[in-house]
């Protein structure tokens, strides 16, 4: 069956049917002209949008469906994560032509749902419109702060420590084995980066438990690169970074890629988007505990790359101690 068979409103009732998470907050989700969510004790929600276009942000023939919606709700609920926050609410415009199989639409919202439930988001509304070509899955996260206050990108000061959670390159890895050596993505060597690039999580538990007990003085989750997301901390907190290129943690996976196709993984590192890890920074003095509580609750590493500078230029400083500019490098969209 396709999505004209199905038509507009059996498509609504048919999301609405596999909606199964809701949440507290939620008065009236699906099925009016708009939601009614009751406001955040704190007063203050978390409002986000991400949209991912087929052929720009995902290919059919690339990733499962499954994959390609989990991935889009993982994107949005990871700039809810990045703020401090715990996604509450999705709301989902998707479109799609009407040649569309419903199955593809059900593995897509299979995947997308999955995500949501994993983090207590629920999926309270939308549009559905009809596309002439392309799917898109475009996705509007609420959420609230977990600790006192949102986390923003502005709060850094000279002297804060910059850390990142988990390890970076997988990403771009498994996209650049897609890309350049397809005849080569069943071989297990690459199954570990391919999964960071089709399945990469969101770090909410870590991202909740940072901002409860010890406020990070700024942060961003690293949608387009590491290099790209640290300027974007120096220039909303008004300071520079050196970061220590030795100390990027560099995934094993990357590694495994950039050997086998002759690329450098720190650049992989570096340029990696779509990980969805966490880049912050913190008083020097709770480095330890952070990582310490970090590991022990999550199991997630956090990992000192480097220190916030007054003068506002990002640099990085290689094994050697040069330091040259660190271009902002990543995806960009135009
Ligand atoms: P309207 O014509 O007022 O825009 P719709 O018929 O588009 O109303 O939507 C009816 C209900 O279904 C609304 O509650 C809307 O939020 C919900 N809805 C529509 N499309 C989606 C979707 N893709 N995902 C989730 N909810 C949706
Ligand atoms: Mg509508």
């Amino acid at each position: 069956m396709d999505l004209r068979a199905l038509g507009e409103f059996g498509l609504i009732e048919r999301i609405r049917a596999r909606v199964g998470v809701t949440h507290p907050a939620t008065i009236l989700g699906i099925g009016d002209d708009a939601a009614v969510i009751a406001t955040p004790p704190s007063g203050r929600a978390l409002v986000t949008t991400d949209a991912y276009l087929e052929g720009i942000h995902f290919r059919l023939d690339f990733a499962a469906p499954e994959e390609i919606g989990a991935k889009a709700a993982t994107g949005a609920i990871s700039d809810i994560a990045a703020m401090g926050g715990r996604p509450t609410h999705l709301f989902l415009t998707f479109g799609a032509a009407p040649t569309t199989a419903v199955d593809t639409v059900d593995a897509i919202l299979d995947g997308l749902l999955a995500v949501a439930s994993r983090h207590g988001a629920h999926l309270a509304g939308g549009d559905t419109i009809a596309s002439p070509e392309r799917i898109l899955i475009a996705l509007t996260a609420m959420g609230e702060a977990a600790g006192a206050a949102p986390i923003t990108r502005a709060g850094a000061r000279p002297g804060d420590r910059l850390l990142v959670t988990g390890a970076l390159g997988g990403s771009l890895a498994g996209l650049t084995i897609l890309l350049e050596a397809p005849e080569r993505a069943a071989d297990p060597a690459f199954a570990a980066a391919l999964l960071r690039h089709r399945a990469p999580v969101a770090r909410v538990a870590e991202a909740a438990l940072l901002a409860a007990r010890f406020h990070p003085t700024a942060m961003i989750d690293v949608s387009d690169g590491l290099a790209s997301e640290v300027g974007h901390i120096a220039a909303a907190s008004g300071v520079g970074f050196r970061v220590d290129l030795a100390a990027v943690p560099v995934h094993v996976c990357a590694r495994a890629v950039a050997s086998a196709l002759g690329r450098d993984p720190l650049a992989l590192a570096l340029e990696s988007g779509e990980e969805y890890e966490l880049i912050f920074t913190a008083p020097a003095d709770d480095v330890d505990a952070i990582a310490h509580v970090l590991h022990a609750e999550t199991g997630t590493p956090a990992t000192a790359i480097g220190e916030a500078t007054a003068t506002r230029a990002v640099v990085a400083r290689d094994a050697g101690g040069r330091e040259a500019p660190l271009a902002p490098t990543g995806y960009r969209h135009f």
